[in-house]
């Protein structure tokens, strides 16, 4: 089609000259977390990409834990990242690997370089290799056991492997160039001696390689076609095609870099996240104010969201830093027209309207949805007393205040005009009823014209009410002074959990179950918390409000 715009970014491009080229016939991504953490927002942009382009080309989309350092690594995270990648919905069918069930194949590739006379044992401790290895400006110096036979140097990894050594003690270097302006090339250790158990192989090794080894492998053996990481990588690129070349594989796979997401003010990065997990900062990995995967689903947010938000960072391969307000921006447009919208009183007040029979309950049609029709309609009981919101009333009202105050009438919500005549205050001064005349003619829905209010507010009825506990949150960081100090803290902003605990909420929130969400009528989004909600005493997060200052950047 001639006049269509195709804009394809830089990933899909170098793609698309690849399959062109017959560099590759088809494609195969793969997302390969280490289990040392929870996931966060940046992790679910690589995996979203990566299982984008697999759907895309029409190819494949493998999992990899990408578990050779077997220090960090736990079982716990091994099982979280797996759910968190499903509920993203990106689908790895039966094609879920364990880099740690490589290692026998990385040893014999190894062993090959070394056959090569490409790789050779050094003895040399992490102190001197650091010496050795040069600066920036200046070259580094070859290792005085570079060049060990071929015959030794099998004899010593044999050994290395056998557990001979005590850590540290020998190390296996590839043999490159201690003069390469990339300083990762200068003859780089791609295996170490660590007496260390490991979650999948047990204490059958003590010799582990080295990521920039044994990444590259993993790859190649799973037939990845587009190997793509983040640009901190970019400078091991080198080594990683190094890797593939001296190994002579066949279809050698490519690596690609791209720029990590990074939210303003927001803790992302695996390693603060735990932090403020082990400080007790934060309720654990899913804490609602967290942006891990999790936490994000326990908050209420949706994959659709999440997806929505990642096409929209785009992938380039400068860094940039994304509002928050874009993320938010996001759910609220996913749940607008999904989600019914109920009424709920945050901060109740009760109103009671005079002339309403004492022992009278109707029964009001209300619209779930007045954006979308399809969600039908509710049953919402009324009576004499109800609580309202305690914003929505004002003994001194300021110009241009619509809601309730002495004298004045507005309308409750699907229901009918009330009119303010008198309010009731506590020996602290605190407003305690609110009392309303109300008109029967003004009901909603009869088609009454006699005369116009200009305020609605939301209500619910105190004898059918369901009490319940609210969380309400703000940014965890504390925006005025940024997230971190020189020394590595956190400066963290003491309001960013409100917990209101006498919510009260119509009854057609009965039955709501964990993750369930809804939009409260002019106060925002909120989820059942899946923790600590019971169907007797429900709790809910706010997702987000409804108000919102973020803007859709104009098309270029
Ligand atoms: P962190 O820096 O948060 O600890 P990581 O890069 O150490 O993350 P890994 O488990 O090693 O986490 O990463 C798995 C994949 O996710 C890698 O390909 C990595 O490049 C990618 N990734 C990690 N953080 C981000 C981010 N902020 N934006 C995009 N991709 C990311
Ligand atoms: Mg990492």
């Amino acid at each position: 089609m001639e006049n269509e715009v195709v804009s394809k970014n830089f990933i899909e491009q170098i793609i698309e000259k690849d399959l062109a080229e017959g560099r590759c016939d088809t494609v195969c991504t793969r997302f390969p977390p280490e289990p040392n953490g929870y996931l966060h927002i940046g992790h679910a942009k690589s995996i979203l990409l990566n299982y984008g382009l697999a759907q895309k080309y029409h190819g494949k989309f493998n999992m990899r834990f990408d578990d050779t350092n077997p220090t960090k690594e736990k079982t716990e995270f091994v099982e979280a990242i797996q759910d968190d990648i499903k509920w993203l919905g990106a689908d790895w069918e039966d094609r879920l690997f364990f880099a740690s069930n490589y290692f026998e194949q990385m040893y014999e590739a190894a062993v090959k370089l070394i056959k090569k006379g490409k790789a050779f044992v050094c003895d040399l401790s992490a102190e001197e290799i650091r010496e050795y290895r040069g600066t920036l400006t200046e070259p580094g110096k070859n290792s005085p056991y570079r060049d060990r036979s071929v015959e030794e140097n099998l004899e010593l990894f044999e050994n290395m492997k056998n557990g001979v050594y005590q850590d540290g003690e020998k190390v296996l270097r590839a043999k490159i160039d201690m003069a390469s302006s990339n300083i990762n090339m200068r003859d780089p250790v791609i295996y170490r001696v660590a007496h260390l158990t490991h979650h999948n192989t047990g204490d059958k090794w003590c010799i582990y390689p080295m990521y920039d080894f044994a990444h590259p492998i993993e790859d190649a053996i799973e037939g990845i076609t587009h190997s793509i990481c983040t640009l901190e990588f970019e400078d091991h690129r080198p080594l990683y095609d190094w890797v593939v070349r001296e190994l002579e594989y066949e279809k050698p796979p490519k690596q690609i870099e791209f720029a990590k997401l990074y939210l303003k003010n927001v803790v992302t990065g695996k390693r603060y996240i735990k932090k403020l997990v082990e400080e007790g900062s934060v309720d654990g990995w899913d804490d609602p104010r967290l942006v891990s995967i999790a936490a994000l689903r326990r908050r209420g947010f949706t994959p659709e969201s999440i997806k929505m938000f990642v096409e929209l960072c785009g992938v380039s391969k400068s860094q940039s830093i994304v509002d928050y307000a874009m993320l938010e921006y996001c759910i609220r447009e996913d749940l607008k027209l999904k989600r019914p919208r109920l009424m709920a009183a945050l901060d109740p007040v009760k109103l009671i309207i005079d002339n309403y029979p004492e022992d009278q309950m109707e029964e009001l049609e209300i619209e779930n949805n007045l954006e979308n029709e399809a969600l039908g309609k509710r049953k919402v009981p009324f009576g004499r007393e109800l609580y309202i919101d305690r914003e929505d009333f004002m003994e001194n009202p300021p110009k241009k205040y619509f809601r309730l105050f002495p004298g004045n009438e507005v309308r409750l919500m699907g229901a009918y005009f009330v009119k303010c005549v008198d309010y009731k205050k506590d020996e602290t001064g605190k407003v305690i009823e609110i009392h309303c005349t109300y008109d029967p003619e003004t009901k909603c829905g009869t088609g009454f014209t006699g005369r116009k209010v200009k305020g609605t507010i939301h209500w619910v009825a105190a004898k059918t009410a369901i009490q319940a506990e609210v969380r309400l949150y703000e940014n965890l960081i504390d925006e005025e002074k940024g997230v971190y100090n020189e020394d590595g803290s956190m400066n963290l902003n003491p309001n960013s959990l409100t917990v209101l605990k006498n919510c009260y909420l119509e009854p057609n929130f009965a039955g709501a179950k964990a993750y369930d969400s809804f939009q409260f009528v002019r106060q925002g989004y909120f989820c059942v918390d899946s923790h600590d909600s019971k169907p007797e005493a429900l709790v809910f997060n706010r997702i987000v409000s409804l108000k919102s200052s973020f803007k859709l950047p104009k098309p270029e």
